[in-house]
């Protein structure tokens, strides 16, 4: 098992738009919208998504 792997997680997202809090997974397979106001609050990149807003918690 590769162990170097970056661990998978979720992280609560403050829009910076609109302050909706929502949660998303590190690492989205596509685009993650705010759901209150549409901005993109997180874009994937392959490997983990690059956060847009203000990360508010991280789950493990
Ligand atoms: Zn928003």
């Amino acid at each position: 098992m590769n162990e170097e792997k970056i661990n998978s997680k979720f992280l609560k997202i403050s829009c910076s738009d609109c302050d909706n809090k929502q949660v998303v997974f590190n690492k989205p397979s596509k685009k993650v919208e705010c759901l209150s106001c549409g901005s993109i609050i997180c874009e994937p990149t392959g490997g983990l998504g690059e956060i847009k807003s203000k990360i508010e918690e991280v789950f493990r």
